[in-house]
């Protein structure tokens, strides 16, 4: 198995398992691929930085002409390092302290705010501040509650409810509303429901003549087996952009239209790469304990994500059904009952979409490091990010003399 003509196995030899593996092709086919979907006359595609936030993936990001959503006063910091212009960021964070937005302003990104009462202060405090409103419209698509953020219960944005309270709050600082903002979930399969809700939201940006962009947010749903469920991306840019042209024709408007992936664009371009410590035959079950666990890759144990499992060292090996479990004393089942090339001592076993939530979510969980990560680049493997260190795990801790 290869990337860009590297073997991957070769990066294992160099960099030793648990790594991370990044195709920057894959990113950059992905970045271009979303922003030729949709036809407006003016398109910001914000990459969604916790889904993967070394500083080497901004950069990319920055250098294809992508913007930054951030949802922590660290990303905007980090995004700033990468080289991205404080107009190119917007801040959408919940529930954050009067102080970080503050923080915020000073470094001049663009602010976006999901709650009457900070919108109230931020009248109060900075009334010639633009800021955006986060507004949730209620609607729900897709499957997975967890990671939906538009149900009646969401803690995230403006309830579309709450409309004339907006209205009288914005009138009576005189604010400038410089955009609106929706982003209801993980997954958007159904273009129809995505576009009834962006009418809804479309009905606020008419309260607001200040308004110069609509952010949609993201919810765009990649595939996570052969053939899985995925966003047409195609289908939904081509349907989408002829509503939003439709309404600013209409409203004589001249407005940016927004989108902040995460998941799409980087998702299918990271594998996540293993070595079978153990196989462990029980009388139930077969298991390959991998040196891994949910400290690395959280997202099954946490959301039951599903992550293709292949053993790249023995590619035609006799399939056998297994269960891939990692080292962690805490549940930690990666797959059960996967169909997997026979699994011997010291093979590799690779996960697929390994690029988004993965890394990112990482820890330190029973004191163990955190993997490198490389980014192969125009050919070139790049290490990205070292192995953490035992220095690591002691770092920031205070000794007392007992
Ligand atoms: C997490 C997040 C995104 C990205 O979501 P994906 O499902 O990864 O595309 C976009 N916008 C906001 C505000 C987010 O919190």
């Amino acid at each position: 198995m290869e990337i860009q003509g590297i073997k991957i196995l070769d990066l294992v030899q160099q960099y030793k398992a648990p790594l991370y593996i990044y195709d920057g092709q894959q990113i950059t086919n992905n970045y271009n691929r979303f922003v030729q979907a949709f036809d407006v006359p003016q398109l910001k595609v914000n990459y969604a930085c916790k889904a993967l936030s070394n500083i080497s993936i901004l950069k990319l990001f920055k250098q294809l002409g992508a913007g930054l959503d951030c949802v922590s006063i660290q990303e905007i910091k980090l995004g700033l390092a990468a080289g991205f212009d404080p107009e190119d960021i917007l801040f959408t964070p919940n529930n954050i302290s009067e102080e970080e937005y503050a923080d915020a302003v000073s470094l001049g990104v663009g602010i976006n705010v999901d709650n009457l009462e900070m919108l109230e202060y931020f009248g109060a405090t900075y009334p010639d501040i633009p800021v955006c409103v986060r507004i949730n419209p209620h609607m729900m698509a897709g499957g997975n509650r967890k990671i939906s953020v538009g149900h009646i219960g969401s803690k995230f944005g403006i309830s579309i409810h709450q409309l004339p309270h907006l209205e009288r709050i914005v009138s009576s600082f005189n604010m400038n509303i410089n955009g609106v903002h929706v982003h209801t979930g993980s997954d958007i399969l159904d273009s129809e429901i995505f576009i009834k809700a962006a009418k809804l939201i479309l009905e606020v940006v008419d309260r607001f003549d200040t308004v110069k962009f609509v952010d949609f947010g993201s919810g765009f749903k990649v595939a996570y087996k052969e053939g899985g469920l995925a966003t047409d991306i195609e289908e939904f840019g081509k349907e989408f952009s002829s509503t939003f042209n439709a309404y600013c024709k209409d409203r004589g408007k001249d407005l940016i239209l927004k989108f902040e992936p995460g998941k799409y664009m980087v998702s299918n371009a990271g594998y996540f790469c293993v070595k079978a410590n153990v196989v462990k035959q029980t009388p139930a079950t077969t298991f390959v304990g991998v040196d891994s666990g949910q400290n690395h890759l959280i997202r099954p144990m946490f959301y039951d994500a599903y992550h293709e499992i292949k053993n790249i060292s023995n590619p035609s090996g006799k399939k056998k059904i297994y269960s891939i479990v990692g080292y962690i004393c805490e549940t930690d089942t990666f797959g059960a009952d996967r169909q997997l090339t026979q699994v011997r001592k010291d093979d590799i076993l690779i996960f697929k979409n390994a690029g988004a939530y993965c890394f990112s979510m990482s820890s330190n969980y029973n004191s163990r490091y955190r993997p490198p990560e490389v980014l192969i680049h125009e050919g070139k493997a790049h290490l990205i990010r070292t192995r953490e260190t035992q220095e690591d795990i002691l770092k920031n801790q205070i000794e007392i003399e007992f």
